[in-house]
């Protein structure tokens, strides 16, 4: 059974704001969420290398999956920037450089610094644009102005800085900017925290977060014994820039981010359909439609979120901020798995939630409808037919008129 109607979409769709100048960035935590965040309309991508110790963590890309990235991207028009956004210690320094001489030569289009020393290798050792990561805490125009004079092409501003604030940094210098307006929010300033390293030996500034800043912490005074009640005192919502995109794109800012590299293929996919829409019809018609507004906050509300808040984009980021109370994320996971391949009479998924025969399940597809299809047949990577789909396995489904690869299925 298929239910609404359905506009093909190809994943070389050709975006209009890219020649309007707004960009919609995407975390790609991997080849494959590389290949789902373009898919569903990212104009740009970033990623992490495998540099600083990082090499057997997931989701860091190779120098070859790099160049891998980097041309299918190209490919269609897109754009791939690397994250180096760390601090590195000393000792560190030899092997940094080793590594950015070995980026040369792949056609990165940009990459992302937060250190001054790492800056300088950059501009010493490649012909990189170079951005300025959101850890440099760049808050003001003099910061804006500083950095632009050492030759940065791109500014991503600290999180604690206002759409108000954006506009009056742009009239006064020609460099673009950059914000985040969806995702994970820290509570320490603009990234820098070491709560994860202390509690957990997690070294935050290398991606190794465990989000200790999450937990239930009691806090009381000792000399005049008053405790708070609340124990998840440093709980920060999760941002989100449904109503702020017009504004955004109003005062000028170049590039729209998504948080999370380690989130999963429908929060990515979730993410970057309901914000390349917004921006869409921002730029068509100055806003968002009210029944429009009303689907992408139920989409964002079903996916795994600890509550959403504007942060400090609409002014300071106060008590609402903090989700006090919930231990665990709101939103179910109700993530089942990505389209892998569709061929003449199947679709082959890759599982990452249970689910059996005769269930509904919804695929969304790249324009941000969702199509229900009742489970009929499940058949395993041999083609026998089995009575569920387990977590981690390929299985063979019917095919479904307009489902395509890197489409993702949920409840
Ligand atoms: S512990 Fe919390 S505040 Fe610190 S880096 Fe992790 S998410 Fe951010």
């Amino acid at each position: 059974m298929t239910s609404l109607t359905i506009k093909p979409q190809s994943l070389d769709r050709s975006t209009k704001e890219k020649s309007q100048g707004v960009e919609l960035l995407a975390p790609a935590g991997d080849f494959e969420k590389l290949k789902v965040a373009l898919s569903y309309g990212a104009d740009a991508v970033y990623l992490g290398g495998e540099a600083f110790g990082l090499r057997s963590a997931a989701g860091n890309f190779s120098l070859n999956e790099i160049e891998r990235a980097v041309a299918f991207a190209h490919k269609l028009n897109r754009k791939v920037y690397l994250t180096l956004n760390t601090f590195p210690n000393n000792y560190e320094i030899d092997e940094t450089a080793q590594y950015i001489k070995c980026l040369k030569e792949i056609a990165l289009d940009a990459i992302i610094i937060a250190d001054p020393g790492v800056f300088l290798l950059v501009k010493e050792l490649t012909d990189h644009p170079i951005h300025l990561s959101t850890q440099a805490s760049v808050t003001h125009v003099e910061a804006v102005k500083f950095w632009v004079k050492q030759g940065v092409s791109r500014i991503v501003l600290g999180r604690e800085v206002s759409i108000d604030e954006v506009k009056a940094i742009k009239d006064q210098c020609d460099v673009e900017l950059e914000m985040f307006i969806h995702g994970s929010m820290c509570m320490s300033y603009s990234g820098k925290c070491t709560i994860s390293n202390y509690t957990a030996n997690r070294d935050a500034n290398r991606g190794g977060c465990v989000n200790s800043c999450r937990w239930d912490y009691s806090l009381s005074t000792l000399t005049d014994n008053v405790s708070f009640t609340q124990s998840y005192i440093m709980n920060s919502r999760d941002l989100w820039a449904v109503d702020s995109v017009s504004g955004m794109i109003a005062d000028g800012v170049d590039s729209l981010k998504l948080e999370g590299r380690m989130k999963s293929h429908l929060y990515l996919a979730t993410t970057v359909s309901i914000y390349r829409q917004i921006i869409d019809s921002c730029l068509d018609n100055g806003s968002i439609e009210d029944s429009d507004r009303s689907r992408w906050v139920n989409q964002l509300n079903a996916i795994p979120n600890r509550g959403f808040s504007t942060g400090f984009l609409e002014g300071q980021a106060e008590r609402e901020s903090i989700l006090y109370d919930n231990v665990k994320p709101n939103g179910k996971s109700n993530y089942i798995g990505v389209v892998k391949e569709v061929g003449d009479d199947f679709i082959l998924l890759q599982v990452k939630n249970r689910f059996f025969l005769g269930d509904s399940i919804k695929f969304l597809t790249f324009t941000g409808e969702e199509i229900m299809v009742q489970v009929d047949k499940i058949q395993d990577i041999s083609r026998e037919h089995i009575p569920e789909a387990k977590p981690n396995s390929l299985v063979f489904l019917k095919k479904v008129p307009d489902i395509k690869a890197y489409n993702v299925a949920l409840y």
